[in-house]
Parts: structure tokens; sequence; C-alpha cells
């Protein structure tokens, strides 16, 4: 997914978290990159990490909603749906004092029900163009880095995982992507910020 822009912005999200290990190590690449990011939480990792996700405010960074269990909303009924969103919502402006603007569904999965709950919270559905990566497997940071880079083009929307099991080849392969996009003139924004430039 790509936002239409003549501006040279990149937005990189992360799912599954907030994870007390590796969230903040991305914290840190993006400080010292002068950087913000979205990260798409899940509300009962915000639970266990409540922490975790007030930093990621604090430092400027954009918390999106990615439902309270991550399930597959299109197998659920019009009423777990909603209370899965509704529950993550209520959890992040809980814990952070704000609320989440816009919504990624858990494994891409979506469908005319779907959208129909989603709409109801008034949440954009956000995808991203680097799902060949796949850095959830740990296919190594080369191939993460390469795979990601050839999607790079002003408005690109890149998904990373900072959430369940072993993050670090993400993390790496995400310090490579900041330094190399940052050095080619990229600005790194929130996925709000990214809606808000600009359309060509
Ligand atoms: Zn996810």
């Amino acid at each position: 997914m790509r936002h239409p822009t003549t501006r040279k912005v990149v937005a990189f999200t992360f799912d599954d978290g907030p994870n007390p290990i590796y969230t903040p190590q991305l914290l840190d690449i993006f400080r010292e990159a002068n950087g913000k990011a979205t990260f798409y939480m899940i509300g009962e990792q915000i639970e266990r990490s409540p922490d975790t996700a007030r930093a990621v405010l604090e430092q400027g960074h954009e918390i999106g909603n990615h439902t309270y269990t991550h399930p597959d909303v299109t197998k659920l009924d019009e009423e777990a749906r909603r209370s899965e969103l509704l529950r993550s919502e209520r959890i992040i402006l809980e814990t952070t004092g704000v609320k989440p603007a816009t919504f990624r569904p858990p494994y891409f999965a979506f469908d005319e029900q779907a959208a129909a709950t989603v709409a109801e919270f008034g949440y954009p559905v956000i995808g991203a163009v680097n799902g060949a990566a796949r850095d959830w497997e740990m296919p190594g940071v080369d191939h993460i880095v390469e795979t990601t880079r050839e999607t790079v083009e002003p408005g690109t929307i890149l998904i990373f995982h900072d959430g369940f099991g072993d993050r670090s080849q993400t993390v790496e392969a995400v310090r490579q992507l900041v330094r190399e996009l940052t050095s080619e003139g990229y600005e790194l924004v929130t996925i709000s910020e990214l809606l808000q430039s600009d359309q060509v």
C-alpha cells in the first residue's frame, strides 16, 4: 500500500507488539534517526507491557488498532468483531491517553463485513507493500532488507513485526533500512502524517 504524495516520505509500521525487548530497540533506532513510526499493537500485549506502549507514544510515535487477541476478523460474528476492536481501542486510550486512528487487520484478512465494522470506528484500513520481506519468518537480514528496498518510493508503507518470538533479524534489518533511507533523504513519518501529506 502506497499513499500518493509528492513528498519523500516512508511510513514504517510494526505489528503485534508491544514487546519489552524488541520495541525499545526499535525506538532507539528511530530516535537516533529523528524518525517516526507506527505500532499496530495487540490489546492483550499492551496489558502485559503497558510501559512499553506508553514509551512508544511519549517518543512521538503512533499506535494503531490491531485487535485485542489477534483473530482472523473475517471468521468472527459481528458482535465478536466489534468487541475485538473496541477492547483494543479502550486499552490503548486508557494506557496512553490517545485513541488509535487507524486499523490493520491481523493476517491482512478482511472482507465486506469486516469493513462495515471497522467503518463504525472511523478507522482507515492500512496495508503495506513489502509483505514479501516476511520478517516474521526470520528469512535473514539480507532478505528482509533487499526485498523491502525494492518496494520503497515516496508514500510507501512498510510492515515489520516487533512481537512474538525472536525479532532480532527485524531489528537489524530496520536499522540498515533506516540508515539507508534517511541518507537518501527520506523522512520517516507516522501513518497519520502520511495520510495527511499532500496528494499528487
Ligand atoms: Zn499481526
